[in-house]
């Protein structure tokens, strides 16, 4: 029993987590269905990895000096030594699967796609959560072609398309290769040392130094845009690279810009980074880009790889603000089952079965017994069509279907009433 006291302090869902609720299902039905349609259609196999991973595979794969390794993981109370965490992105527990079911014997390369819930310790705001969802989809494997590059930016676009998201931008950028971006991150803290930056800057300068290109403070503004891009820094292979991903993307006319500040939040990327957004929003979509070290890194073979995944709390913020959501299916008429006694009652549910196993939408609301209040529900549920099953109906293994909306009514035989009911529908 509740006392007064449980009453008063009502529990409420975690901060930065939020309920779906049953309202919002269609429009989420439809982004599962987007996901698996172009899953299917683009080739990649669907995988499901564990809500909950090791510390370890984070810290080696996105790296020690990310936001998300030092700020953001959720981790867990475990019985054991083992550090757990709940997963604050996909790509590094699909390597991990990659690797851990000997993937590379497959044929190469491999593209797999995969949609479900992240967890980041963030300052929740609009379109940051720390319960949050992706869709994503990765190649990995084959050859580290700027091919796969171009086809992954035109897959996350395609995927916001789908989506009906209007005025899409694809912005793009290289962060080079282990050989020339060393040589570009010290002229980068050369600049940056004689120049008044903020707190948070003067730090990653120290341990990462490419992410003050990432800065929102004011006051690093001026200072970023004069900083040296990484563009100009490019060896000849990545120049190459990037220059080829960029001509596949001409080819196909996908409007990109390019963005010399783009070097994303996760240390694992090399040469092809890029994000996508809609209109004026600085809140990007979704985004990827080449990994093609990551999988060596986490205990695998060298193996290229690029991926991308998109960020669905924000498509369903994006969508909420341009249309409302589509609807669930094609409305078929709302149909509603209403008994009288309790003879009739008792030999309702298997008619209501048969109804529903031809592929009739039937509510009911039993719990009532006067007729009265089981045609007041279904006014409020907005069905159309009444089956009435009374005493003498069950006794004369009838049925009466009556339309709610003009009062006209007919009696059938309950062996001609799921034939009967389709044909108003
Ligand atoms: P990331 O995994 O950081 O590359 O993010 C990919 C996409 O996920 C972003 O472009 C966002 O759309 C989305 N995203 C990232 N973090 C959050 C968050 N805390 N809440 C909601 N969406 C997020």
């Amino acid at each position: 029993m509740a006392t007064a006291k449980s009453k008063k302090t009502a529990l409420q869902s975690v901060k930065g987590m939020r309920d779906l609720l049953p309202k919002d299902q269609a429009i989420w039905e439809k982004i599962r269905k987007v996901t698996r349609d172009l899953g299917e259609d683009y080739n990649f196999m669907r995988i499901d990895t564990p809500l909950v991973e090791s510390a370890a595979l984070f810290e080696r794969g996105v790296g020690e000096s990310s936001d998300i390794v030092e700020k953001q993981m959720f981790s867990i109370k475990s019985k054991d030594d083992i550090a757990l965490i709940l997963r604050p992105e996909f790509t590094a527990p699909v390597v991990r699967a990659y690797i851990e079911h000997g993937m590379s014997h497959m044929s190469q390369p491999v593209k797999l796609y995969y949609i479900g819930s992240l967890y980041r310790y963030e300052q929740p705001q609009e379109g940051r959560y720390r319960e949050f969802y992706q869709s994503g989809f990765e190649i990995i494997g084959g050859e580290s072609d700027p091919l796969y590059d171009a086809q992954m930016i035109m897959l996350a676009y395609r995927f916001l398309e789908e989506m009906k998201i209007g005025k899409l931008m694809a912005q793009v950028n290289s962060i080079g290769c282990r050989q020339c971006r060393p040589l570009y991150r010290k002229k980068l803290v050369d600049y940056y040392k004689s120049k008044p930056a903020c707190k948070t800057c003067k730090r990653r300068l120290l341990v990462n130094p490419l992410r003050v290109l990432d800065c929102k403070e004011k006051e690093c503004d001026p200072i970023k845009k004069g900083a040296p891009a990484m563009i100009d820094s490019l060896c000849v292979l990545c120049r190459g690279h990037f220059k080829l991903v960029l001509e596949y993307l001409d080819e196909v006319k996908l409007p990109y810009m390019l963005n010399n500040s783009l070097v994303r939040g996760l240390d694992y990327y090399n040469r092809t980074v890029f994000e996508i957004f809609s209109g004026e929003s600085d809140l990007a979509l979704g985004g990827g880009g080449r990994y093609d070290h990551l999988v060596e890194l986490l205990g695998g073979k060298p193996t290229p790889a690029v991926g991308f995944s998109i960020g669905l709390d924000r498509v369903v913020m994006m969508l909420d603000k341009q249309e409302p959501a589509p609807a669930n299916r094609k409305e078929k008429r709302k149909v509603f089952f209403i008994t009288i006694g309790d003879l009739a009652k008792k030999r309702a549910l298997p008619l209501i079965e048969s109804l529903r196993r031809a592929g009739v939408h039937v509510e009911e609301f039993m719990g009532k017994d006067s007729l009265r209040g089981q045609l007041a529900a279904a006014d409020k549920k907005g069905a159309e069509i009444a089956l009435i099953f009374g005493q003498m109906e069950a006794f004369e293994d009838s049925i009466i279907i009556r339309d709610l909306k003009t009062g006209a009514q007919e009696t059938v035989l309950l062996i001609k009433m799921v034939e009967s009911v389709k044909k108003k529908l």
